[in-house]
């Protein structure tokens, strides 16, 4: 019984979601892990369109993945990709040597894979998983996503974990244009100011968790054009499966609860956010 508990969750199956971050290929070894049974990428990807899901973001923001998302969208219909350097990556990278040669690994998987590029993401700041003696250089790799965003004419998929004055001021600095915060974990007050220069809020299963009554709230603020939804698989899975793997499957269950909170049909939330997520990404139109 333990094992099975530990198990995939079920999908809830909803037409038309957009998960517009995920990471696809990592679940297999995350699963695995849970004691759940395998399934290939290929196979996590058929299951979730089968429960609804149209479109995803894969996001590979560690090197090994770089070439490998850039194939599995090209070889996916519905799936596009994003490629970056996670600010915990780019500490783990082994010092400035080791990170100037990643980024130009990412570089060059982008010039070869053009096609299904749709944002650079995830970039950003962690002061939860690295303390703050690490600003300096977190703050520098996140600039020159900016930049590469800016160049490419890409949103830039930000990651904030207990950073949201340091990311905010730096995309500021670096005039950042288009951004999505991705699995949003700030209050009202700070979804304003994201909203208010033209950014967008992505929500994941965290806004599901009963401690996390700051960013329902910034849910229930958020301007309606503002809202995306994402699973952030395979960490993250939405209540009532708090624990196990999360998949694109499971988007249902995010989009369920935050129709509930808004007093709209899963089914209307899905469609905001697909149509906000096809506003935000150029590519997905
Ligand atoms: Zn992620």
């Amino acid at each position: 019984m333990k094992h099975k508990e530990r198990g995939w969750a079920e999908p809830l199956k909803i037409e038309g979601m957009a998960d517009d971050h995920t990471h696809i290929l990592s679940i297999p070894s995350f699963a695995e892990q849970l004691g759940a049974p395998p399934l290939t990428p290929a196979q996590i990807w058929q299951k979730s369109r089968e429960a609804g899901v149209e479109k995803v973001m894969e996001v590979a923001c560690e090197e090994k993945y770089f070439e490998e998302a850039a194939k599995f969208a090209e070889e996916n219909e519905g799936v596009f990709y994003a490629l970056a350097i996670h600010p915990i990556e780019a500490l783990a990278c082994g010092g400035e040597e080791g990170y100037r040669r990643a980024f130009e690994k990412m570089k060059s998987v982008i010039s070869s894979h053009p096609g299904k590029l749709a944002a650079v993401g995830e970039s950003g700041m962690d002061f939860f998983h690295a303390d703050l003696s690490t600003l300096p250089f977190q703050k520098k790799a996140l600039m020159d996503h900016i930049a590469l965003a800016n160049d490419l004419d890409l949103p830039l998929q930000i990651h904030d974990h207990g950073a949201h004055k340091e990311v905010f001021s730096a995309l500021k600095e670096g005039k950042a244009k288009k951004v999505v915060f991705h699995s949003f974990s700030g209050g009202p007050d700070f979804a304003r100011a994201v909203c208010e220069e033209g950014w967008y809020l992505s929500f994941s299963g965290m806004v599901t968790f009963k401690n996390a009554s700051e960013v329902q709230k910034a849910l229930l603020s958020a301007p309606r054009g503002k809202i995306l939804s994402e699973t952030d698989a395979p960490s993250l899975s939405p209540a009532p499966w708090r624990g196990r793997v999360n998949a694109p499957w499971m988007l249902g269950w995010t989009l369920r609860f935050m129709g509930d909170l808004l007093n709209l049909p899963a089914g209307e939330v899905a469609k905001i956010t697909r149509e906000n997520a096809q506003a935000a990404y150029e590519a997905w139109r």
